[in-house]
């Protein structure tokens, strides 16, 4: 570990680490929402009296990484995050179908977070901990956005990761962390049941008061109104410009996780400076 200690190692062993962890993060952003619908569908059958279909077996490490257009194995060479999406410019090296850009976005996002908590808090426990804590709310957002699912299999890890972390107060003492899972969560069930009172429908779900939880068991329940203030605003400025740029239906449901994974990062790095201007 000697070696690591030193900032000139830890900042671009960090920043590596953070993008073959963001190559492995497009695998659970694209497969764990399937995985779920799997899961429901077994119990869907089990409960009929059905023999569930089936199916071969499909987890974050099996099947291996294909082509969704040809079935071309992704090998070793092509799987180096960000580098060989650029050598392939953007193409399956079989038949050429364009691969998304947003493979390697989410590989420079994991990396360039990881960067950044290295760089805030060291290459230390609580540098670590703060990269488990970017990574899985990049996941989540991605998830968010593409399925408006935020999963329980990433938000509650979450929850207990930030109330085991703040055991040993990496961030802040333990009973700020407890009353900020508990605050985070019923906050946005409140808003939650108000809303649905006053005008019959929802604007979130559960998922979202999870991840407030979860936002609140790392940063403390004096960092919940900055993060629901700063979501909020992302949320209408986002929702703005893509009803704008696509003409998106004002009524199709627009996810609020994105922003609250947004919110919750900003505020791990700014948030004790921008509690400070809020409240001078
Ligand atoms: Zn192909």
């Amino acid at each position: 570990m000697g070696g690591l200690l030193d900032p000139a190692v830890a900042l671009p062993a960090a920043a590596a680490l953070g993008l073959f962890v963001g190559s492995f993060l497009n695998v659970v952003i694209h497969r764990l929402p399937k995985m779920m619908e799997r899961g429901w569908n077994e119990q869907c059958a089990e409960l009929a009296g059905r023999e569930p279909d089936a199916a071969p077996r499909y987890n974050l490490a099996v099947p291996r990484s294909a082509c969704p257009s040809c079935g071309h194995a992704i090998t070793a060479i092509e799987n180096v995050p960000v580098l060989s999406w650029l050598a392939l410019r953007g193409r399956c090296s079989a038949c050429k179908a364009r691969i998304s850009p947003r493979y390697p976005v989410v590989e420079l996002a994991a990396g360039a977070l990881a960067l950044a908590a290295v760089w805030q808090f060291g290459p230390t426990w609580k540098g670590l901990a703060a990269c488990l804590f970017l990574w899985t709310l990049l996941a989540l957002a991605f998830i968010d956005a593409d399925t408006q699912l935020l999963p329980d299999d990433l938000t509650l890890p979450l929850l207990w990761g930030g109330l085991f972390a703040n055991l040993f107060g990496l961030f802040v003492p333990l009973s700020s962390a407890v009353i900020g899972a508990i605050a985070g969560y019923l906050s946005l069930w409140t808003v939650y049941w108000l809303f649905k009172l006053v005008r019959g429908k929802e604007g979130m779900g559960y998922g979202d008061f999870k991840l407030l939880a979860a936002i609140g068991a790392w940063l403390g329940w004096p960092m919940l109104p900055q993060v629901v203030l700063v979501s909020s605003v992302l949320g209408a400025v986002g929702g703005i410009a893509m009803i704008v740029a696509r003409g998106r239906d004002r009524a199709s449901p627009l996810p609020f996780g994105p922003w609250l994974a947004g919110a919750g990062a900003v505020a791990l790095f700014f948030g004790p400076q921008i509690n400070a201007l809020y409240f001078r």
